[in-house]
């Protein structure tokens, strides 16, 4: 073990189990080691880095705004805010932006407005709202967000929880409608459930569900943290089914794989409940993040991210599929966004992430037996090729 593992083992909480490589320096879509060994890194941060690590334009935005004016709050207005939530805005045919940090913020804040909404615009009695989230979620870690996980490590000894929650089988919209009363807020939903095992939900699904928010008077909320900014092939994911959410939350690589910035995006009617000192945050919206969050934005434009996940993501898919190894028993998923579940008779996903990482591939497992291939967008062929390769060398010795 490395000092520097020691060091982290002895200081830092243990609630995660990272592997045993010290990363030290990244760019595009590599990243080296204490010792100088370069790895391709096939997880992006889990979609926080789908710029490729140490974009120099993200990096010029980032140091140019941290030299004038970093952190302020928003007692006092600032010239980077109003232009990043206009892009963002104009990007996701959103009407206004509420900026956050992380990704749990926002959608706390999606939970609040969705609330709130209820009570003053659909006059549900005061208390009595409802929020549906699908099962197998992943929203983020505050309390009451993993009072809707179902997972049961994510909620155990950490309860109790808010209540005002249901839960519906992901993929099953006549679930949801079922599930829906008077006092029914919103339904919240990842477009593919990420930290869930890559779900891709049946064809049509999300827009079986726009029709029955609309009939219903349900607010239809986005949860686009990870399969938002062009990670499935569309800006947003919800653009496959051609469906305009109510309200959108926005994080991860929205900070260009440098700061945590976050957003709920919304329709005015929904983000008109938001009155001052209804709800905020001292770093949400500061002039750095707001400055990185705009250069995020543009970038993926202009480099052409959101193209290059649609074009390499269905190549990359294909050339998994040859693997056909008889220890994969799946393979799911959209753009560059990809599900590598594994027969858990045969081989474990953590144990294919050691057998990568010795190979100079770096992913991390995630539920149902699966890993994950969601490098950033700037990725290579060549790269992505060499990590094919790996896995296929990987499968044929385990
Ligand atoms: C990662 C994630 C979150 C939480 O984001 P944090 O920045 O870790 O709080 C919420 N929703 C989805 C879909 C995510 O993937």
């Amino acid at each position: 073990m490395t000092a520097t593992i020691e060091l982290e083992d002895t200081w830092c909480a243990s609630n995660y189990h990272p592997l045993p490589v010290v990363l030290v320096r990244g760019e595009g879509a590599l990243v080296w080691d204490e010792t100088g060994r370069r790895y391709i890194d096939m997880m992006g941060a889990y979609s926080a880095v789908s710029h490729g690590h140490c974009h120099p334009r993200l990096v010029r935005a980032l140091t140019d705004q941290a030299s004038k004016l970093a952190v302020i709050s928003r007692a006092f207005h600032t010239t980077p805010l109003g232009p990043f939530a206009e892009l963002a805005c104009r990007l996701t045919g959103m009407d206004r932006a509420l900026p956050m940090n992380t990704g749990a913020e926002a959608v706390e804040t999606a939970l609040k407005a969705a609330r709130k909404w209820a009570y003053t615009v659909k006059g549900v009695p005061e208390g009595q709202a409802r929020i549906i989230a699908a099962k197998g979620n992943f929203h983020g870690r505050t309390i009451a967000i993993i009072g809707m996980s179902t997972v049961e490590q994510y909620r155990r000894s950490f309860g109790p929880f808010p209540g005002g929650f249901d839960l519906v089988p992901f993929g099953d919209a006549d679930a949801l409608d079922k599930a829906i009363t008077r006092d029914t807020a919103a339904f919240l939903v990842e477009p593919i459930q990420g930290e869930g095992g890559i779900i891709v939900p049946p064809e049509g699904y999300l827009a079986r569900c726009r029709q029955i928010c609309d009939r219903r008077r349900v607010l239809l909320i986005a949860d686009e943290i990870q399969t938002g900014l062009g990670r499935t092939g569309r800006l947003l994911a919800c653009e496959h089914d051609g469906v305009r959410p109510d309200a959108v939350t926005l994080g991860k690589a929205l900070g260009g794989g440098m700061l945590p910035v976050s957003l709920l995006l919304g329709t005015t009617e929904l983000m008109d409940v938001f009155r001052p000192g209804d709800h905020g945050s001292t770093f949400g919206g500061n002039p750095l993040a707001a400055a990185v969050g705009r250069e995020a934005l543009q970038v993926l434009v202009d480099d052409g991210l959101i193209e290059r996940a649609a074009e390499l993501g269905p190549w990359l898919m294909e050339r998994l599929r040859a693997l056909d190894s008889p220890l994969i028993k799946d393979i799911r998923g959209r753009g560059l966004f990809i599900g590598i579940e594994f027969d858990a008779e045969r081989v474990q996903a953590r144990e294919v992430c050691d057998r990568l990482a010795a190979r100079g591939i770096l992913t991390k497992d995630t539920h149902r037996n699966t890993i994950r291939f969601a490098p950033p967008l700037v990725i290579s062929r060549e790269l992505l090729d060499e990590a094919v390769w790996s896995l296929g060398a990987v499968l044929a010795e385990a």
